[in-house]
C-alpha cells in the first residue's frame, strides 16, 4: 500500500504495521458484538512516537483525504476505535511518558500511558489518582476522549474534573495546547472541555495535564446486603444527602456478582441478601472512616439492610473492586450489548422496573448493575434476546433508551456514542444540538478524516 511506505518514511519502518496477523488486535475493541471492522489488507496501523510525528501523519492523511482512527487501549464498549473504513489506525501506545509534579499536585501524561501505569506511578510518589473506570489497560488519551467515569466518580467526578491541560493535534497538523497547571482559567471559550469526550472526532490527544490528590488517609469498602432491590437502590439518594460523601456507591445483584467472582476464582464477601450496595468510604483516619461507615450503615438499615461485610485491608478492598470491575468480562460471552444509561439518582428504581418489563416482553432476564451513586446503570442485553427475532436486541435497546429519556436520563453516561450508539443518538440529542455539533465537527475537521462514523458526522 503506497500510504504505508509514505508513513514509514515519516515514522520509521518499525512504527508501521501492515502484516495482517500483527494487525488483528488493532481492528477490534471490547464491544460485545463488534462493529464490522475493515478487512486488514485495507488498513495500515501507525504508531508515532511524538506529537510532531502525529502532526506529520495527520497532515499527510488530511491532504490525501484518508480516514484516521485514533486508538488507545481498545477497551471501549461501543466501537469508537474500530476502523470501519479503509484508512489508518493511529495507535498512541508508544507515547507513554508520565512526569509527576508533586509541588503542583499534577502529572503530565502522554496519551498512550495506561490508567494502571498512572495509578502505580502516582502511588509510588505518595499521590493518588482517584478515577477508576474498570479496565486499567485503558489509555489516558482514550479515557479523556471518552470522558470516562467508573466507580470512584461519586466524590471527585469523572475524567473531565481531573483534566487541566490538553495537547492535541488537529487534522491539518496544527498542534493545540490548551489549559495548563492551572486550577482556574477563563480565557475564551473552553476548547479543552470541548475536546474531552469528543471520541477522537475533533483532534488527536497527545498529552494531558491531570490533577492528582494526596493519598487516601484510610478507606473501607462496605458490601451492604439487602433482600429487596428497591431497598438497596432507594438507599442511594439518602446516602448522597447524608453529609458523608463516599468515593463510590455501586449496585450489584447476587446472581451477577457471583458469576464474576467465580470467573476470577474469588469469593464475594457476603452470603446473605440478593442485592448489594458496594460503598467505598475514605477519611483522614481509621476512626473517621469507621464512623462514616457506621453512619452510612444506619441509613441503609432504615431501608432493611442486613449486616454488612466491611473490608479495611487493601487486599480485601481490592478483591471486592476486582470482582465488581470484572462483571462485564465475566458476562461478555452471553452479551450482545452493554448499555450505560444514566437517570437522576432517585429514578433508578423506576428505570430498573421498566427494564424488567421490557425483559419480560422478550421472555429473558436483563442483568442490571452499575454506578448507582451517579444514577448510571448498565444493562446487559443478552444474546438470548435473539430467540425473539433477529432485530430483538435492537428493539429492546431502543425501548430501554426511550424509558431512560422519559425519566430525564441520557442514553450514554460514560462509554460515549462510539459507532454503535449513533442510530439512537437522536433520542438524547435533539436536532438543534445535533446541528450545532455537526457544525463544530466541520470547523475542526473540514475534510471529515477523523474517526468517520463515530459519534457526530459532518453535515
Ligand atoms: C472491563 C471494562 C470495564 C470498563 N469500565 C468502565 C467504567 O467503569 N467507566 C467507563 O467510563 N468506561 C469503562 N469501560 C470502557 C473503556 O475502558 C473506556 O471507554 C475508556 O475510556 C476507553 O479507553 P481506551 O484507551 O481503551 O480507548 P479506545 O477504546 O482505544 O478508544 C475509545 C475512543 O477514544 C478515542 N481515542 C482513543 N485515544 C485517543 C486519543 N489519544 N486522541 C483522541 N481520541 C482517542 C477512539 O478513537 C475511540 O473513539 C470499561 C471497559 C471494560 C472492558
Amino acid at each position: 500500500m503506497e500510504i504505508a511506505s509514505r508513513l514509514a518514511a515519516i515514522l520509521g519502518e518499525a512504527a508501521v504495521i501492515t502484516d495482517r496477523e500483527r494487525m488483528l488486535d488493532y481492528l477490534v475493541d471490547e464491544t460485545a458484538s463488534p462493529v464490522r471492522p475493515q478487512p486488514a489488507d485495507e488498513v495500515v496501523v501507525a504508531r508515532p512516537a511524538s506529537a510532531q510525528e502525529v502532526a506529520s501523519l495527520l497532515r499527510l492523511a488530511n491532504d490525501e483525504g484518508i480516514p484516521v482512527f485514533p486508538r488507545g487501549g481498545g477497551t471501549g464498549l461501543c466501537g469508537g476505535a474500530v476502523p470501519t473504513e479503509n484508512g489508518i489506525v493511529l495507535s498512541l501506545e508508544r507515547m507513554n511518558g508520565i512526569a509527576l509534579d508533586k509541588d503542583n499536585l499534577m502529572a503530565t501524561v502522554e496519551a498512550g500511558a495506561t490508567l494502571g501505569d498512572l495509578m502505580a506511578k502516582a502511588e509510588e510518589a505518595g499521590l493518588f489518582f482517584p478515577p477508576h473506570p474498570g479496565d486499567e489497560s485503558a489509555q489516558i488519551g482514550g479515557l479523556v476522549a471518552c470522558n470516562a467515569g467508573g466507580s470512584r466518580a461519586v466524590k471527585y467526578g469523572v475524567m473531565r474534573s481531573y483534566v487541566k491541560g490538553v495537547e492535541a493535534v488537529l487534522p491539518d497538523g496544527d498542534i493545540l495546547r490548551l489549559g495548563g497547571k492551572l486550577l482556574k482559567d477563563n480565557a475564551g471559550y473552553d476548547l479543552m472541555q470541548l475536546l474531552i469526550g469528543s471520541e477522537g472526532t475533533l483532534a488527536v490527544v497527545t498529552s494531558v495535564i491531570l490533577r492528582l490528590f494526596p493519598p487516601l488517609g484510610a478507606s473501607a469498602t462496605m458490601v451492604i446486603p439487602y433482600e429487596g432491590r428497591h431497598d438497596a437502590i432507594d438507599s442511594v439518594p439518602e446516602i448522597l444527602r447524608s453529609g458523608v460523601m463516599p468515593l463510590a456507591i455501586e449496585y450489584v445483584d447476587r446472581s451477577t456478582v457471583e458469576v464474576s467472582a467465580a470467573n476470577l476464582g474469588l469469593e464475594w464477601p457476603c452470603r446473605a441478601g440478593k442485592a448489594y450496595l458496594m460503598v467505598i468510604v475514605d477519611g483522614e483516619s481509621v476512626v473517621v472512616v469507621r464512623s462514616h461507615c457506621q453512619h452510612i450503615y444506619e441509613i441503609c438499615a432504615g431501608r432493611h439492610a442486613l449486616e454488612p461485610a466491611v473490608g479495611e485491608t487493601r487486599k480485601d478492598q481490592e478483591r471486592v473492586l476486582k470482582i465488581r470491575s470484572n462483571i462485564y468480562l465475566a458476562l461478555k460471552g452471553e452479551t450482545a450489548d452493554i448499555l450505560d444509561m444514566a437517570v437522576p439518582p432517585a429514578s433508578m428504581g423506576k428505570l430498573m422496573d421498566a427494564v424488567d418489563d421490557i425483559a419480560t416482553q422478550f421472555g429473558v432476564t436483563i442483568p442490571m448493575y452499575g454506578h448507582a451513586g451517579d444514577g448510571n446503570l448498565h444493562a446487559h442485553l443478552i444474546k438470548d434476546l435473539a430467540r425473539s427475532g433477529p432485530s430483538a436486541v435492537r428493539e429492546a435497546k431502543t425501548l430501554i433508551y426511550k424509558e431512560t429519556v422519559k425519566l430525564g436520563g441520557t442514553i450514554t453516561a460514560e462509554h460515549g456514542l462510539g459507532k454503535t450508539r449513533v442510530p439512537d443518538m437522536h433520542l438524547s440529542l435533539d436536532e438543534t444540538k445535533l446541528a450545532l455539533m455537526r457544525r463544530i465537527k466541520k470547523v475542526f475537521d473540514p475534510r471529515g478524516i477523523l474517526n468517520p462514523g463515530c459519534a457526530i458526522s459532518p453535515e
